[in-house]
């Protein structure tokens, strides 16, 4: 049988850990704090010993009602903690507690915003509390695994989407999504290298226009969205293969290896029997009452989406800026900073906080948050280039400059003399002397040539030290040649 890649659609659902912010675990004291010596931070209630009884941390469920009512979702008044049986070597308790049947945030809808800027509106089926697990250590020890159990009992939040997504492209984009928006609500710090934002991917392929789904492999905790793209894309053409060739998908739990660049069968799939949920005898249920979700709505912030609209309506950006800026809370927050306290334009703003900044940032490996150039200092840079003190070439020497050493824009321009000449009477004098050195190429531009021009003005630059305003030598330049 021959086919080929566009003869398959793939279909993919997304179930996303996102570790809430607080400073005690769900159900007991012990520290969340991230990095502790092993061990230090597990305590009985964490690891289960006989008679202890968990309690129940509020703030988790403010959290969740946070983020369900930042979705539109139906907030349930009463939702039930199970346990769910299984062993693990990180899970000494033989049990994990996590809401089941019923969860505390039900159905709502995230819009995203494509990479080619198609809006889409991603159902979420579901999100609910659990405790999350140890963890295993497979590098520490020579051919022995450690255990590390800080991270049990870690409220987490399982965010779950509906089977909608199309793509390995349209996934990462609904993550970058989510992952802002818990940014944005401040339940989640976001930090991906600390496994802060986890996901498990569902992915499964069926010929086009069969209205039926086909059978899913769910690729366990990818944690960055460049490996969770490569992961899915991967996952589709090997699925597309094996019906290819006639074979069937087996539902099963795959893990991906970056290395290799490919998902591996981890085990079979387990159904729920298997884990015999029951609800937790030591939990009663969670009820929350309409009084006080509708009071958890009056302190929302603004959300990405908001201000994504925002950033449009009041300063003219495109919504492709305007998407990237508010794609990560702390960017949106230094734009607007540096735009109160600057005279250029937002457009100009915009440009700068999204392309020379970014782009040094990037190369140092440097988040936003840990910028050596302040949203002011910036916005002072800016200044100058707006009221044509500097040139655009040589604002962005200047930028290079604050970076290396921590100086303002104003400082450096003074003492390496860097002032922009705008003076028309010297550059008339200055441009005068360079047509008059070069007659051949006089010639060549009124004869037609018009490409000449641009040696004109590379000349003007070159004696002026890059100085020259550029858009009153073109003109000067214009009106002399012509
Ligand atoms: P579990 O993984 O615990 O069995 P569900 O059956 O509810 O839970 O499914 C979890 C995720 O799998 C959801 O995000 C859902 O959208 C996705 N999913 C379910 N069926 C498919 C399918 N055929 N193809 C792709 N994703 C699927
Ligand atoms: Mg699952």
């Amino acid at each position: 049988m021959t086919s080929n890649l566009s003869d398959w659609d793939s279909v993919i659902g997304l179930e996303v850990h996102v570790q809430l912010a607080t400073r005690t675990k769900i159900f007991s004291g012990a520290s969340t704090q991230y990095g502790a010596k092993p061990n230090s931070q597990a305590c009985a209630v964490d690891l289960g010993f006989p008679g202890v009884l968990p309690v129940l941390n509020h703030e988790v469920l403010a959290m969740a009602v946070r983020f369900g009512l930042s979705i539109n979702a139906h907030i349930a008044h009463q939702s039930i903690f199970a346990r769910k049986n299984y062993f693990y070597p990180d899970l000494p308790k033989g049990y994990q507690i996590t809401q089941y049947e019923h969860p505390i945030v039900g159905r709502g809808t995230l819009p995203v915003i494509t990479e080619d800027g198609r809006k889409l509106e991603i159902g979420v089926t579901r999100a609910h509390l659990e405790e999350d697990a140890g963890k295993s250590l497979h590098d520490a020890f020579n051919s022995m695994t450690g255990i590390d159990l800080n991270r049990a009992g870690v409220p987490l939040l399982e965010i779950v989407s509906e089977p909608e997504l199309r793509s390995a492209k349209d996934a990462v984009a609904y993550l970058k999504t989510l992952h802002a928006l818990v940014c944005y609500l401040q339940i989640c710090d976001g930090n991906l290298q600390e496994g802060s934002f986890r996901c498990d991917a569902n992915v499964s392929v069926r010929k086009k226009g069969d209205p039926k789904l086909g059978t899913r492999a769910e690729i366990k905790n990818v944690n960055s969205f460049r490996f969770v793209e490569k992961a899915i894309d991967y996952e589709i053409a090997r699925q597309i293969e094996v019906l290819s060739e006639g074979g069937s998908v087996v539902q099963e739990t795959r893990l991906y290896d970056s290395a290799k660049n490919e998902t591996r069968s981890m085990r079979s799939k387990e159904n729920a029997n298997d884990y015999r949920y029951f609800p937790d005898p030591d939990l009663l249920p969670v009820v929350v009452s309409q009084t006080w979700i509708d009071e958890i709505a009056t302190t929302l912030p603004e959300l990405p989406w908001q201000k994504r609209e925002r950033l449009q309506k009041d300063y003219g950006l495109s919504e492709y800026d305007a998407n990237v800026l508010t794609s990560n809370k702390a960017l949106g927050d230094y734009f607007e900073a540096a735009l109160e306290r600057t005279k250029a334009s937002p457009k100009i703003t915009a440009n700068w906080v999204m392309g020379e900044l970014s782009a040094l940032l990037n190369k140092h490996n440097l988040s936003i948050e840990t910028s050596p150039i302040s949203a002011l200092a910036l916005g002072e840079l800016l200044s100058h280039l707006a009221d044509n003190t500097i040139s655009g070439k040589i604002a962005k020497t200047v930028f290079e400059k604050m970076w290396e050493t921590g100086e303002s824009a104003s400082v450096i321009i003074e003492r390496e003399g860097l002032v922009q000449e705008n003076d028309s009477a010297t550059l008339e004098k200055v441009i005068d002397e360079i047509i008059h050195a070069n007659p051949a190429q006089v010639a060549e531009y009124r004869s037609g040539k018009e490409r000449v021009f641009g040696y004109f003005v590379g000349q003007v630059m070159k004696q002026t030290g890059g100085k020259a305003n550029p858009a009153q030598v073109n003109g000067l330049l214009k009106k002399k040649l012509a």
